[in-house]
């Protein structure tokens, strides 16, 4: 058990380590992190920033040497600095799931083999295989990077045979591995975050519905819109996948809800997730203190709601409105900023947790804020 008081060193000065950083200092822990930005969102908040390139190995083994535990924020950590850190430090969360999941192919490749339902799809190498991997899946379907994409970068959805060769020829461009999956007509986008200590023990946090504007997460509506029986099946698979794949920490499992009910896992996040930020005042414990509770090997914290809760995204066109209204934010609304120093167009800068007795009360009052445009949400 690495004890309070111990160091935990964070690979990523975001907003997720800041968080990590936060919850963990409350325990008595201290930190370090490592990032090429100075004055990045987790150094503001850790003890210590080492300001370096991901991909400096002699940083990575400073910063390795300076932790009693290491953790990451983000996915995708180089092979070579992760095997270098696992040298020098103890590393829980090991290198195995960031190799799942930092590849497409591998990641749905493995939720298969372990019997978890994913969208069909074929790995395509040239605009033939493109073609007939369309033909074979049919239409609509979507064009991924095996690599490197998030947010909905790195994608295309191909909705006739005319656009195979542009999307191909686009895609090509990037260098990256490419699949193709059936599309799937979900109703609602969820997701559950479950935690497995380096015990063994697992948790799975409340359901959470997600709402996307632009292929970025707008809302995470708790609890989600679906019946107790999807919910029960969605924490289910989620637990399924934190025990198959051995994972320690916490995982993300982004998934879909089709019309006849059925669960279509799409995508896995080996840390804490914007999915999971409302669970930072609606739950007995944060997904951040529950990560750090898993990676420590601490007993893992109680993950029962207190509150139906939104969670409501401020991207960098919605600081200054947030920042002109904050006399008629709701009382029962907790604002997180992440300190970032610049403010772009759809940069995540920060979230509002709205608390209310049900989850329409909090939706009612985030559009009354104004803030965000409710033309534009589209699921
Ligand atoms: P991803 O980067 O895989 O999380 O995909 C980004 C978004 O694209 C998802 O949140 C979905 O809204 C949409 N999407 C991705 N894959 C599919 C699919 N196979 N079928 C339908 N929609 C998809």
């Amino acid at each position: 058990m690495i004890k309070p008081g111990s160091t935990i060193g964070v690979l990523g000065g975001g907003q997720l380590g800041r968080m990590m950083a936060l919850a963990g200092r409350n325990m008595g822990y201290r930190f370090v992190t490592l990032d090429p930005t100075p004055d990045s969102p987790c150094g503001q908040v850790a003890d210590r920033q080492i300001i370096a390139s991901f991909s400096d190995l002699s940083a990575a083994e400073e910063f390795a040497k300076s932790c009693d535990v290491v953790t990451y924020e983000f996915e995708n950590v180089d092979a070579e600095v992760a095997a270098q850190l696992e040298k020098t430090s103890f590393v829980p969360q090991g290198s195995e799931l960031l190799k799942i999941t930092q590849n497409r192919i591998r990641e749905k490749s493995t939720l298969h083999a372990y019997g978890i339902p994913v969208a069909p799809f074929e790995v395509i190498g040239s605009e033939q295989e493109l073609s007939d991997a369309v033909s074979k899946l049919g239409l609509p379907c979507v064009m991924k990077t095996a690599t490197g994409g998030y947010d909905g970068k790195g994608q295309w959805v191909i909705r006739s045979m005319e656009e195979v060769p542009g999307a191909f020829r686009d895609l090509n461009r990037t260098g990256a591995e490419l699949i193709v999956e059936a599309f799937i007509p979900f109703e609602k986008e969820i997701s559950v975050i479950a935690a497995r200590s380096t015990n063994g023990e697992t948790k799975a946090f409340p359901v959470a519905e997600n709402i996307h504007i632009e292929n970025i997460l707008h809302q995470s509506i708790v609890p989600a819109r679906v019946t107790a029986e999807q919910a029960a099946r969605a924490e289910e698979i989620a637990l399924k996948i934190a025990e198959a794949l051995g994972v320690v920490g916490l995982v993300a499992v982004e998934m879909f809800l089709t019309k006849d009910g059925q669960i279509v896992v799409n995508e896995l996040a080996p840390r804490p997730h914007n999915s999971g930020h409302y669970t930072m005042e609606a739950c007995m414990t944060s997904q951040f203190e529950q990560h750090i509770r898993a990676v420590c090997g601490l007993p893992l914290g109680d993950v029962t709601m207190l509150s139906p809760v939104v969670m409501v995204n401020i991207l960098g066109e919605h600081v200054e409105p947030i920042l002109e209204s904050m006399e008629k934010l709701p009382v029962t609304s907790k604002l997180h900023l992440y300190g970032k120093a610049e403010s772009k167009m759809k940069r995540k800068m920060g979230h509002l947790n709205v608390l209310a007795s049900t989850t329409e009360e909090a939706l009612e009052q985030i559009e009354a804020l104004g803030i965000w445009n409710k033309a534009e949400v589209t699921i």
